[in-house]
């Protein structure tokens, strides 16, 4: 039985994991970097071990390190969160070497689903249906033009190794082929050391659904149904929800169905999310399987009613799943917001720096993961999310309504951020009605755009978080003068007279 879990990650994810630790009674570990000395995991951890600088390649990346502080520890299991060694099947492989329990599945199945062609030939050869496209790699320019030739334009060029919407190049005519192969092959090279492509069919306006799966070490599996992720930027997710406004109860079997054939194909074990794209006829494709927890997940639990971080440490004990798929249901709707330290008007680039106040929405139906707290600053090293705001409602339509009120209520100061922008979203006429592919912050950028408008206070935050961050660069502020001014903001008078003005 786990004991001691050391999570392997950092930001929300490692938060959130500790917390059902906790609960567990099952006493925790954290790592940490150079820049997250202070950061919020370290200080919920009941132990914690700097493991190298703040390049995540020093240190959240460092195999060796990481399992110095589990060994150190004294920890049986090691969580690896979502991103860094979580689909690294050599750090799983090690994990078992060393004899420590890897929370997550087996290194042969991370193999096989990390590598996209791999993992089109299994799901073909087992009856899942995939996108339209080549079963090998591309070895020469020559026979991609080819290839492209005959599938037909458009078509997307993907790195094999590709994650995180990298190494994805869309092709709509012959004279960009082979700069398209050349772009998704050196960056693909760049970010996962493998420049493999091949060619899948472009899915026009599609929607990207996925289904949640848990398997245990005796060959049970379920499926805990889908979750909608079409609102994307730069093909990340930043908004979903579930259950998916596109679905109906054949379809949401047959494609629950595939996603445990797809999960019994490569003898998985744990949590992971096998996903789908849905073009506008409702054919559904295979994409690729992710085999680890998702930063999504919270919307299942939400509405299945299931944790499943506790789940994955219930397997990882080898213990059968306490879950029968007969059983499971879905009770009302869940939406889930991503909040980013990053500018929307600047083609969202990350913005790190000094978190000067926050206001985090609570009440009925409302769950916020979080990584930050006011004085935090925020590293520019790692993925700029800084927080989730999660949403139940009975209906979609409840849930909506919830979720204005709760995104009005959140605020954050000190760095730019995505909030108003999520809230545009929430309130643009497409995704009321639900109707919204992939495409949709891109088709309706300037919309969205202007309906970033400020309300109420949010208006008095973003002045306020401008003058603080021009004090902080340009004129210097002391942190006793920054502390002088946030607390007194609303009294122009006295902010006056901390500035000597
Ligand atoms: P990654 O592993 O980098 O996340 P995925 O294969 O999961 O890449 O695709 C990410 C997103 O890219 C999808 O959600 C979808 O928006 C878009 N996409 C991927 N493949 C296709 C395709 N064949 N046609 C249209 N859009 C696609």
């Amino acid at each position: 039985m786990i004991k001691k879990v050391l999570v392997a990650n950092r930001g929300e994810i490692a938060v959130r994991i500790i917390r059902s630790c906790r609960e567990m009674d099952i006493r925790t570990v954290a790592v940490y970097s150079d820049a997250d000395r202070r950061a919020l995991h370290v200080l919920y951890a009941d132990e914690a071990f700097h493991i190298g600088p703040s390049p995540s390649a020093d240190s959240y990346l460092n195999i060796d390190n990481i399992i110095k502080a589990a060994r150190l520890s004294g920890a049986d299991a090691i969580h690896p969160g979502y991103g860094f060694l979580s689909e690294n099947a050599d750090f799983s492989q090690r994990c078992k070497k060393e004899g420590i329990i890897f929370i997550g599945p087996s290194p042969s199945a991370i193999s096989m689903m990390g590598d996209k062609i791999t993992a089109r030939k299994t799901m073909l050869k087992a009856g899942v249906p995939v996108v339209p496209g080549t079963d090998d790699r591309i070895t020469s320019d020559e026979q991609a033009v080819k290839v492209i030739k005959e599938t037909g334009f458009p078509v997307m060029i993907k790195a094999s190794a590709g994650g995180g919407g990298k190494g994805m190049r869309l092709v709509s005519r012959e004279a960009d082929i082979r700069s398209a192969l050349r772009s998704a092959r050196s960056e693909a090279k760049t970010a996962f050391g493998d420049d493999s492509v091949f060619i899948e069919k472009y899915i026009e306006s599609p929607h990207h659904i996925e289904f949640q799966i848990l398997a245990d070490s005796h060959g049970n599996i379920v499926q805990l149904f889908e979750r909608e992720c079409s609102i994307q930027r730069r093909h990340q997710k930043i908004i979903e929800e579930t259950p998916s406004p596109i679905l109906n109860p054949e379809m949401r079997k047959k494609m629950g169905d595939d996603a445990i054939t797809a999960a019994r194909a490569v003898d998985y074990e744990g949590a992971g999310t096998v996903e789908f794209i849905v073009d506008r006829d409702r054919n559904y494709y295979f994409l690729e399987m992710n085999t680890r927890l998702q930063v999504e997940h919270p919307i299942t639990e939400r509405v299945v009613g299931v944790d499943l971080v506790k789940e994955q440490i219930n397997i990882a004990n080898g213990k059968p799943l306490r879950l029968r798929q007969k059983e499971l249901k879905q009770h009302g709707h869940a939406i889930e917001f991503r909040v980013y330290a990053e500018d929307p008007e600047n083609n969202f680039m990350p913005a790190p720096g000094v978190v000067t106040h926050i206001d985090i929405p609570y009440g009925v139906g409302v769950r916020v993961d979080g990584s930050i707290y006011e004085g935090f600053e925020i590293p520019l090293y790692y993925d700029p999310l800084i927080a989730k705001l999660i949403v139940w409602g009975k209906d979609r339509k409840d849930a909506l309504e919830r979720s204005r009120r709760a995104l009005k209520e959140f605020k954050i100061a000190g760095v730019r951020n995505n909030l108003l922008f999520l809230g545009g979203i929430l309130r643009s006429e497409g995704f009321v009605k639900g109707e919204y592919t992939t495409h949709y912050i891109d088709e309706n950028r300037d919309i969205l755009m202007k309906n970033e408008k400020c309300e109420d206070h949010c208006e008095d935050i973003v002045i306020i978080t401008a003058f603080m961050e021009y004090l902080q660069k340009v004129k210097k502020a002391s942190p006793k003068e920054m502390t002088a001014i946030k607390n007194n903001w609303k009294d122009y008078s006295r902010v006056r007279s901390v500035l000597k003005l």
